[in-house]
């Protein structure tokens, strides 16, 4: 099943997780163990990053296909377009689809390590929803999946624009968004009501980061657009000297989201969980994720 049929489908909210391939060698045992741990949240469907934060591209299909291995019944590379030309992205995707995936996240992508800024190859695409065009025209089979940004992209002039390029890449075809990472939920539902003013109708998959200590918040600002609540701020700040106390306060933080988010309608839960299995076994995250599954 691609992930739009699970997300048409399903009579409950679909938990997902994002994992981001080991950044050497010497993390793949690490990365295996976490991996093989998360088997048992059972998410719907797990993705995995190709590049993120300007890293090499290459190994997102192998570790694609080492998680099918352990047992994830739909696992979604991510596919972006960072130095990339259209021959190699026909070569990639055709890779991908021959490999039995039906499901991919198509994106522009960031920068590679080093750059400020985003260079198209001279035959490569500039946008992600040129990427989309791609992919539907050579693979109409495919469910696409697509970036939209609640707080928006940081190089757009404004949420408004933003907002028409997003539908600039359903109109090509993606069939789903999964949203950045956003602390206040007002944030998402503000977006989704935009989103639909806008006529983009796809299902929008809210992205939740439990947020484990002031430093990540930091470092993931650096590259991502969001507000952080001042009761959560006061709250890590008080904490700064216990790592486990502020792990506390934001994995509790997640929870609360994750309850409002489900109850304000979210067809799901997209978890950054950052190729980390312990926040996900805290038992009242397990617990409350197990309760969006109905279970
Ligand atoms: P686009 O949709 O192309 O948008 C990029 C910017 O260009 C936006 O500001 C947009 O408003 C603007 N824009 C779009 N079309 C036009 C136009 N026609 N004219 C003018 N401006 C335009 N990065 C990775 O490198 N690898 C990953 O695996 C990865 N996974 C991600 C998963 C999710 C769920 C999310 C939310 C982000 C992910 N990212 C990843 C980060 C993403 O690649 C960056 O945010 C990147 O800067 C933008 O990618 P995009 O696909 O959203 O680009």
């Amino acid at each position: 099943m691609t992930i739009i049929e699970k997300l048409q489908s399903a009579a409950r909210p679909l938990i997902s997780v994002e994992f981001f391939p080991p950044k050497a060698e010497a993390a793949q045992a690490a990365f295996d163990k976490e991996a093989a741990a998360l088997t048992s949240l059972r998410p719907d469907f797990v993705s995995v990053t190709c590049g993120a934060g300007g890293s090499d591209a290459g190994p997102t299909l192998e570790i694609a296909k080492q998680l099918l291995s352990f047992g994830y019944e739909t696992v979604m590379p991510h596919c972006t377009c960072v130095g990339s030309s259209r021959s190699e992205l026909e070569a990639r995707s055709d890779a991908l689809v021959a490999q039995g995936f039906k499901n991919v996240m198509a994106l522009r992508g960031d920068p590679p390590k080093g750059e400020r800024f985003f260079k198209p190859e001279p035959d490569g695409f500039r946008y992600a929803a040129e990427l989309v065009t791609f992919l539907r025209a050579r693979h109409p089979q495919l469910c696409i999946g697509v970036a939209g940004y609640p707080e928006k992209h940081p190089e757009a002039y404004n949420a408004a624009e933003d907002i028409r390029h997003l539908k600039e890449k359903v109109d090509a075809g993606a069939d789903f968004i999964t949203t950045q990472l956003f602390l206040h939920n007002h944030v998402y539902f503000d977006f989704v009501e935009k989103c639909r003013a806008a006529d983009i109708t796809v299902p929008i998959l809210p992205g939740l980061l439990p947020v484990i200590s002031l430093k990540q918040i930091k470092r993931m600002r650096t590259f991502c657009e969001f507000h952080v609540p001042s009761r959560l701020l006061y709250d890590l700040k008080n904490a700064q000297d216990d790592a486990e106390k502020m792990e506390r306060i934001g994995l509790y933080w997640a929870i609360e989201q994750i309850a409002e988010l489900i109850e304000g309608g979210a067809p799901g839960i997209h978890l950054y969980l950052l190729n980390r299995a312990k926040t996900a076994f805290y038992p009242e995250l397990f617990a409350c994720l197990s309760r969006v599954r109905g279970q």
